[in-house]
């Protein structure tokens, strides 16, 4: 269950938690006609910012209007109504949902016709603490979307269908998540995060073409590389590159950086988190937590009491 705040922006209002409900003859119910964010706050109190917050939002736009759903909202009414929200609440650290769909209208499947709701919601959400042990992943039964099905770079609420099985066959066979090969068997992403190997010194991501969604914080790890002179390669990627990478790792705004130990039992490196990603996970960390100057502005400053 998770932990509830009093207000929820709704269409331009904030209204009450509780009444933020819709009918069950929702486009968005029976078709999946959603696209949304996530996001997070780091920091408390005074200190407190928001992960990224122009670029979450133009993804949100980029994922409406490649579903031809009209937003009523400029980025920057976006952004403020995402400040709205997390100041009236006063929570943080908190998890930041937006959400837009196709409302109650016609039935069919034609969505033209049913209203956009917009909703943004926060909730609490305490410091995960990453398992310094690594993840244990598999290689997943299951394919990433095919090109020209469903567009993988936006973040629709129907793709995660296909998440879904991704992560459940991983946990019904032991293993924390799966990566997904795209529908020509190269390396895709996992179920919710993106995917890099580390080889010969050299940092591996898989490209954009190869079904995966634009991650905020796989480009922010793209960017601190290229700053701390770790050459990056971003290219299709076979299969076995994962077995016989030094290192690889996670991105996402749920995981943040987070090594893998394991792929299908197979170790990676001696399993330990390995020098390359030490030195982006540190930078990274040492950036969101005010540790170092917040260089890129990456973090938009948030009143929470
Ligand atoms: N891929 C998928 C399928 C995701 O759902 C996410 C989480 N939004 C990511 C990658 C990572 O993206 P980000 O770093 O923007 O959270």
């Amino acid at each position: 269950a998770i932990e509830t705040t009093e207000k929820i922006w709704h269409n331009g209002n904030l209204i009450p938690w509780e009444k933020a409900q819709i009918h069950v003859m929702s486009h968005v119910v029976h078709y999946g006609s959603s696209i949304f964010e996530g996001l997070r706050t780091y920091g408390q109190g005074d200190t407190a910012g928001i992960f990224r917050l122009p670029e979450h939002m133009q993804r949100f736009l980029d994922s409406a209007k490649i579903y031809r759903m009209p937003i009523d909202y400029t980025l920057d009414q976006l952004c403020d109504a995402v400040l709205q929200v997390v100041e009236a609440n006063g929570v943080a650290p908190c998890y930041i949902r937006p959400i837009a769909f196709r409302g109650y209208g016609e039935v069919g499947v034609n969505p033209l016709r049913s209203p956009m709701e917009i909703y943004i919601i926060n909730y609490p959400w305490g410091k995960y603490v990453p398992g310094n042990a690594g993840a244990d992943v598999c290689v997943s039964s299951w394919n990433r979307l095919a090109p020209n099905t469903m567009p993988s770079l936006a973040k629709a609420g129907g793709n995660y269908m296909n998440s879904q099985l991704i992560r459940m066959e991983a946990e019904v066979n032991g293993y924390s998540e799966g990566i997904a090969l795209d529908v020509n068997g190269y390396l895709s992403e996992g179920s919710g995060e993106n995917l890099f190997l580390v080889r010969g010194g050299v940092l591996y991501t898989t490209p954009l073409a190869n079904s995966v969604l634009s991650g905020i914080t796989r480009a922010s790890i793209l960017t601190l590389a290229k700053e701390l002179n770790i050459p990056v390669v971003e290219q299709t990627l076979p299969r076995e590159m994962l077995y016989i990478s030094d290192e690889a790792f996670f991105t996402g705004t749920a995981v943040e950086v987070t090594h893998l130990r394991s792929v299908d039992r197979i170790l990676i490196g001696d399993g330990n988190m390995g020098p390359i990603t030490k030195l982006l996970h540190d930078e990274f960390f040492a950036l969101v937590n005010g540790k170092k100057a917040d260089r890129h502005n990456w973090l938009t400053p948030v009143k929470v009491k």
